[in-house]
């Protein structure tokens, strides 16, 4: 659920017209809802009430400082996968122990980093990331907590560029070779084993993989219990996804989501970790765009935005659908012809949505894609010097930029010409 409807026959973020935003901003603009972002994490924080937990959301779906410190503020942790996205929650105000450390390359400098500004774990993903972490925490004087992200070899059933706990993709320890793993741990004096990480992909729309995977976590944990191993904490990813396509059948709740946790996991008295990204905000934007032209085509019409595949890459990168609407209602019962609605980059990939039946639109008229609050902004580039476009927060009737649209010139300074060219 998200608060983006039609009030009389105009499209709303809550109590402000998308349109306003428009006009006041220009397009195309990312815009978010701070109510459905509160209401995403408190119905994860519902689903798992009663249980030793954290939510550390995974800031890589949408990392702008304003929704770190709204998600930070309601006792959010943070899984991040960078130094940057490290520095980032750190400058929102989240503590180091609320912050997650997760990522196949992490390099010795972001380790020392986070050593010293505080983290709650690091989730390791190999054996030379362990020898490194050891080494790194050492020489500082310190111990690393940490978990070792296993590979369960559950299929997710999602897009191949998203799924992440197969034995062919790059992440995590083979789960059978975990125990050895393990045990070389223990011996470092740089490290303490504190629990398991598993992640197996992202937009999951059944609860099957999942609960495979934590079935095998499961077993996992009391195997190395009985080794002398303290599992405390166990790390269980991200990936429930959400409904792209209005009135499609609807991914699982996290409701059914905690339920499955407690019933598979629930009695072996460990603090439970989730990171949760594109479910808490994905539908909690748009990105509002404005047709440039509606040019004639031989099989098909094109609609031509002002959006392209460098501010949205979703559609060109996974073939990923999304809803787009126009701001103002269509009357009931109005004619829909098949059209390709694309952007101005010089690629023929860039395009968002082949035959789909849309009303009439023409110049000028503005359209918002549904459920692109994540993984949208954060995947913008300037490709074909195209400035990355703003975002703005919605809260009630209120609304602010909370990332500028840079100007052109702008753009270009960060260029530099040698001296001697
Ligand atoms: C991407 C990622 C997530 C978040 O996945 P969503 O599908 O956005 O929920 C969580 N954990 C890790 C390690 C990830 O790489």
């Amino acid at each position: 659920m998200d608060h983006f409807l039609y009030r009389d026959g105009i499209l709303m973020a809550e109590d402000v017209a998308l349109a306003d935003i428009a006009a006041s901003v220009g397009t195309p603009v990312y815009v978010y809802s701070t109510a459905t972002l509160r209401r995403h994490y408190t119905v994860f924080a519902e689903a798992l009430a009663g249980m030793d937990h954290l939510i550390c959301y995974a800031m890589k779906a949408l990392s702008n400082q304003a929704v770190l410190k709204l998600l930070g503020d309601m006792g959010a942790g943070m899984d991040v996968v960078s130094g940057g996205e490290y520095a980032r929650a750190l400058a929102a105000g989240i503590p180091g122990e609320r912050i997650v450390f997760s990522g196949v390359g992490k390099t010795r400098d972001e380790m020392a980093r986070a050593l010293q500004g505080g983290v709650r774990q690091f989730n390791v993903e190999s054996e030379p990331e362990l020898e490194a972490l050891d080494r790194v925490a050492r020489q500082m004087d310190t111990v690393a907590p940490i978990t070792l992200r296993v590979n369960p070899d559950v299929d997710a059933g999602t897009h191949e560029k998203i799924a992440t706990g197969r034995r062919q993709d790059k992440f995590g320890i083979p789960i059978a070779r975990a125990p050895q793993v393990y045990a070389k741990a223990a011996r470092m004096p740089g490290l303490r084993v504190v629990g398991i990480d598993v992640h197996i992909g992202s937009q999951l729309t059944d609860l099957a993989p999942f609960e495979a995977a934590y079935a095998k976590v499961a077993e996992l944990t009391r195997l190395l219990r009985s080794q002398g191993h303290a599992i405390d904490r166990l790390d269980l990813g991200g990936g429930l996804g959400i409904p792209y396509v209005q009135d499609n059948a609807a991914p699982p709740l996290p409701s059914d989501y905690g339920a499955m946790i407690r019933r598979t996991l629930g009695d072996l008295g460990c603090q439970i970790e989730i990171e949760p990204g594109r479910l808490i905000a994905g539908n909690a934007g748009v990105l509002v765009a404005s047709v440039i032209y509606l040019k004639q085509g031989e099989d098909r019409d094109f609609l031509i935005l002002d959006a392209a595949m460098n501010d949205l890459i979703r559609p060109s990168m996974y073939g990923a659908h999304h809803d787009i609407v126009p701001l103002v209602q269509p009357a009931p019962g109005v004619d829909r012809a098949a059209v390709d609605i694309v952007g101005p980059v010089c690629e023929s990939g860039d395009t968002f949505a082949r035959a789909r039946p849309m009303p009439p639109l023409g110049e000028g008229d503005l359209v918002a894609f549904r459920s692109a609050g994540a993984y949208g902004a954060v995947m913008a580039s300037e490709y074909n010097s195209r400035p990355l476009i703003p975002e703005v927060l919605v809260d009630r009737d209120q609304f602010a930029v909370i990332r500028a649209r840079p100007t052109i010139d702008e753009m270009i300074e960060r260029d530099t010409i040698p001296a001697w060219l």
